[in-house]
């Protein structure tokens, strides 16, 4: 099955951050690297005043996967952690990685903590953009419009810049 990731850091070395959650991703059992975005510098999104300085790395990373995205959420989190990622209290906390499930094939599931489609990957341009950049075509579940076309429709092109770095 095809599953999209999202990957996000806004605290240490960040591109490395980046390269090294890539490579755990694709050295996991049962899965495969198919493509992944630019790199993207993006202007923090819903974070406090304190953090709003921290600009945050982002990528789009797709995978085929024979895990299911119940048990590969779990991974993932072993890969944030092993990255060094605490969860406390402020879900949005500097982290040195983020990776969440941005869709599982045509998948939807509400159940034991995990939510596919992502509720609010058509919002962020952070997501969409990287997104657009590998799968313009694509269709989620839950939309009637392909990647490109909500980018599209997102007015607001400012905080999200492609970088022209290998990663
Ligand atoms: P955020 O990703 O919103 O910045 P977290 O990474 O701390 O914050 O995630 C909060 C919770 O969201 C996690 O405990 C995870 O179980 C849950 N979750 C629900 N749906 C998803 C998804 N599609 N991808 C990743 N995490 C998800
Ligand atoms: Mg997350």
């Amino acid at each position: 099955m095809e599953i999209g990731l999202s990957l996000g850091s806004n605290i240490g070395d960040r591109a490395a951050n980046m390269s090294t959650a890539r490579d755990a991703i694709a050295s996991l059992e049962g899965v495969r690297l198919v493509a992944q975005s630019s790199l993207y510098e993006t202007a923090p999104v819903g974070v406090k005043e304190e953090y709003m300085h921290m600009s945050f790395l982002n990528a789009v990373v797709i995978i085929e996967s024979e895990t299911a995205a119940g048990p590969l959420l779990y991974l993932l989190s072993g890969i944030e952690a092993d990255l060094g990622r605490e969860r406390g209290e402020d879900r949005y906390a500097p982290r040195p990685i983020d990776i969440d499930i941005l869709y599982a094939g045509n998948e939807c599931i509400d159940s034991g903590g995990l939510t596919v489609p992502h509720p609010r990957w058509a919002e962020r341009r952070f997501v969409v953009e990287p997104l657009a950049e590998i799968r313009p075509d694509l269709i989620i579940p839950g939309s009637s419009r392909s990647a490109r076309e909500i980018l599209a429709s997102l007015n607001d092109r400012s905080g999200v810049q492609a970088l022209a770095v290998n990663w």
